[in-house]
């Protein structure tokens, strides 16, 4: 066998997903798993019956149309209008795609050049900076710093260069939980138009806000014809493995992301998509609850992780909490998070992975609260054993 190493250089350092490595844990230890971001209650029965249905009485069970079944796409776009007053022609203007994480690789490989420069926030979702490196292209992170994660829109500007192409946003920010206000949006939209930039924007959590609410910034001023808006089903209708996502956008931007898309997955989830469809059409309550029954848990979860000890930094929308262990005398958030399981059986990611910046992340550990009320009490229960259990293993890390 040839010395060269068989994984190529643009996915060199990817390795296995924090997420996988993190869950992989919890099962090996019987954790409490606050880590991966799924809900342990699943999405409403109705919808639950509409895909069963579908699936027995035929409908999506052989190869939908490669843009999506047109009952789905119809739903993307009543769902845009009734929420933002956005219009998008069904037909041109919307593509479905296998969850959220096809559309952010289909619109990279799509709409990126090598050599081309994306800027993102950083922390990452960590699948934007693995499809930015299958593009050819180059991330240049925007760092989100603690405690408030409010973008440096001075320094943003500082980091357009003739090369910059695109600005991947993402809001709600996964995982800080930092949400766009119309004023930041307006000034990036400001900057795309002034520097003609393309703009692609993971706004998966848009049913998640707390505080503010959700602005999509193709409804600015000159940003709807330079914007790729993605969603998905997973974390509104709490199905995340049924993975029914959607672009929406200009026809020539959805033509080229559906271009890419055609030969990622072809088309995916045929029954899924007729019950998405139905779910996108579900009155204002669904949504309203969902927000309110995640406000709770988000206050169930700060409150335990504030008399746990840990530095909290309360989010304005998603369902994650950071924190800081830096109260526990610790400084290393993956050393924190590959021995929590043992210390006191919960399993949580550390942000730092998300990080370019290694400085910048590097005690700071996200924790889920889509979880029952019952599993935040308990696991917040464990966690308050670690006061103890740091000052007695590791009286030395203090300084
Ligand atoms: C969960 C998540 C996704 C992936 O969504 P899918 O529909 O499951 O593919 C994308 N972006 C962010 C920020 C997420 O948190």
């Amino acid at each position: 066998m040839s010395a060269r190493p068989l994984l190529n250089r643009r996915l060199n350092g990817l390795g296995t997903t924090i997420f996988a490595e993190m869950s992989a844990l919890a099962t090996a230890t019987g954790s409490i798993n606050l880590g991966q971001g799924f809900p342990d209650t699943d999405g409403p029965r109705e919808i639950a019956q509409a895909a069963a249905d579908a699936v027995l009485n035929g409908r999506g069970n052989q190869y939908p149309p490669g843009p999506g079944i047109p009952e789905l796409r119809t739903a993307v776009a009543e769902h845009q209008q009734r929420c933002y007053g956005l219009t998008y022609d069904p037909d041109s203007e919307v593509l479905v795609t296998a969850g959220a994480t096809e559309a952010i690789a289909a619109a990279m490989l799509a709409l990126l050049e090598p050599g081309d420069e994306v800027i993102a926030f950083e922390p990452f979702y960590d699948s934007y900076a693995a499809c930015i490196a299958m593009a050819g292209a180059t991330r240049v992170p925007l760092t989100l710093r603690a405690p408030d994660f409010r973008p440096d829109l001075d320094r943003l500007r500082a980091l357009v260069t003739p090369r910059t192409r695109l600005l991947l946003l993402n809001t709600p920010h996964n995982p800080t939980g930092m949400v766009l206000t119309p004023d930041e949006l307006s000034a990036i939209a400001e900057l795309a138009c002034e520097r003609d930039l393309l703009v692609v924007t993971d706004e998966v959590y848009e049913h998640l806000v707390f505080t503010g609410g959700h602005h999509p910034i193709a409804a600015l001023p000159g940003m709807r014809d330079r914007t790729v808006t993605i969603s998905s089903a997973g974390k509104t209708f709490s199905f995340t493995g049924w993975k029914v996502g959607w672009a929406t956008g200009s026809p020539d931007l959805i033509a080229a992301v559906r271009t890419a898309k055609q030969y990622l997955t072809y088309v995916s989830a045929g029954p899924f998509q007729y019950a998405v469809a139905e779910a996108l059409r579900l009155p204002d309550s669904y949504f309203t609850t969902l927000r309110t029954d995640l406000l709770r848990k988000r206050d169930l979860l700060a409150d335990g992780l504030r008399a746990a000890g840990f530095e909290v930094y309360t989010p304005q929308g998603t369902y994650f909490i950071t924190t800081d262990i830096t109260p526990f005398g610790e400084k290393d958030a993956y050393a924190f998070c590959r021995t929590l399981p043992e210390r006191c059986g919960v399993v949580a990611i550390p942000n730092s992975v998300f990080y370019d910046d290694p400085d910048a992340g590097r005690s700071q550990v996200r924790f889920t609260f889509c979880k029952q009320d019952d599993v935040l009490s308990d696991a917040t229960a464990r966690l308050r054993r670690l006061g103890g259990s740091a000052v007695l293993t590791s009286p030395g890390d203090a300084g």
